[in-house]
């Protein structure tokens, strides 16, 4: 039989009724052998996450606050789970080691995961699952990077000899065995590292919402889901600002090719979202994928009659980018234009200088500065094969009387990015969503 690692989120074990979604959920599928539990999340809108009142807490005793009042409605959150679902386990006595620890100085990353370790502890006395604490076999070297092919030996052996278990989320040890943590939405990260490790079939991914949507639903209402996405369009969505999943949580098991599939808790009868390594075309009924923007660009347009003539032109204009120290985001270039396309607020405490700069290494006729741009990917594997997804795409823009400023086909020819300005960013992305979709 196969097996399947699913990661449940803050908001799917917020307190003992999302326990029982859990427990349900995985009586469903006799696969889903392996648990990867995140710490409670909020269970209203007010409500505070169990993570950032432990971090709260580390902060309060690193100022020489009351700490104990804020560890206190931690302890209370853990404890009304434990009374609710009537288990008897050693919470008390972890939750005052902890304390113990926090009081000699304990660090933040160790604060942080405990909000995981006590929720894996729980979860795994109420489904009868084995405990394996992720500090024996997650690793991270002395400079806190992952340690991917030691954990996986590792994880693979521990898991190889236990038929269930919990895996908390979001920690791992350092060299010299102290907690280290990746960073904030991390357990998403250790779900693909144990679906790797027990080279899983799937890697659910259990949240509070029914997968990707193909847009972003406050700007585009009724936004519908997509059935299927590849690893490397989802990359492309993400980079422009769709978020469900950790960024760093598709390598793992991109790389093993085992699909992860984004789950609802809470609508465990919708099927979700599937991120595979390969296209499943016959799933997805349009050319587009989906849609994702960003806004708070500026463009650097630097031109110069016959530029591409010119030897290290762009590696110049490169270089006082890469002085000033910052990142450029696009570089589309015309015959006589180059632009660079950055962050403005990183730009903007720099822009005099890079602009100096450029001007002595180049020597350019014009340069300007346009700021208060949005961009918008365009993401599908299917564009490629569909001629006239431009002219489509370009069609309902004009038609929306939006002026675009930038174009650039990624290098992938999975998406069409384009730079418009600010004013213009939602009335564009919603006029290329009724395009292609309705
Ligand atoms: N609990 C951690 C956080 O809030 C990790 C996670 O939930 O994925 O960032």
């Amino acid at each position: 039989m196969g097996k399947i690692v699913a990661k449940f989120g803050g908001s799917s074990l917020s307190d003992a009724g999302q326990f029982r979604k859990v427990r349900d959920i995985l009586r469903m599928d006799a696969r889903r052998v392996y648990v990867v539990p995140s710490a409670p999340g909020k269970r209203f809108a007010t409500d505070e996450k169990v993570t950032d009142l432990l971090y709260l807490t580390h902060r309060t005793k690193t100022e020489g606050g009351d700490w104990r009042a804020v560890f206190a409605r931690i302890a209370e959150r853990y404890h009304q789970i434990e009374r609710d679902l009537a288990l008897t386990t050693d919470l008390a006595a972890q939750l005052e080691r902890i304390a113990g620890d926090i009081d000699a100085g304990a660090s933040a990353d160790y604060c942080a995961s405990r909000g995981e370790y006590l929720n894996g502890l729980l979860l795994s006395a109420y489904l009868g699952y084995a405990f394996l604490d992720p500090k024996d076999y997650i690793f991270f070297n002395a400079d806190g990077q992952y340690e991917s092919e030691r954990t996986n030996d590792a994880l693979s052996e521990a898991l190889a000899g236990v038929e269930n278990a919990v895996v908390p989320g979001f920690y791992g040890a350092l060299p010299d065995g102290s907690v280290h943590t990746f960073s904030r939405g991390g357990s998403d990260i250790t779900g693909a590292i144990v679906a790797r490790a027990a080279c899983a079939d799937v890697y659910e991914n259990w949240t509070d919402v029914s997968g990707f949507l193909m847009a972003d639903p406050r700007l585009v209402d009724g936004a519908l889901p997509i059935r299927n996405v590849t690893y490397r369009e989802l990359r492309e969505l993400s980079y422009m600002g769709a978020t469900v999943l950790h960024e760093d949580s598709i390598f793992p098991v991109h790389r093993a090719g085992i699909p992860t599939n984004i789950r609802n808790t809470n609508h465990p009868e919708h099927i979700g979202t599937f991120i595979t390594h390969l296209a499943e075309t016959d799933k997805n009924p349009y050319v587009i994928t989906g849609i994702a923007g960003r806004v708070g660009y500026s463009v650097i347009s630097v031109e110069k009659a016959m530029m591409n003539a010119e030897k290290g032109f762009g590696k110049r204009i490169l270089q006082a980018v890469e002085e000033a120290g910052l990142n450029f985001e696009h570089l589309p270039t015309g015959i006589d234009t180059l632009c660079v396309v950055l962050e403005t607020a990183q730009l903007a405490p720099v822009q005099e200088k890079v602009v100096s700069r450029i001007m002595a290494l180049t020597q350019p006729d014009t340069i300007t500065i346009h700021d208060d741009m949005g961009l918008i990917a365009t993401v599908g594997r299917g564009m490629v094969h569909n001629p006239g997804t431009a002219a489509r795409l370009f069609t309902a823009l004009s038609t929306a009387h939006v002026n675009v400023r930038m174009i650039d086909q990624g290098s992938s020819e999975l998406s069409i990015l384009v730079g418009v300005d600010r004013c213009d960013f939602e009335a564009s992305i919603r006029a290329i969503y009724h395009e292609f979709v309705k």
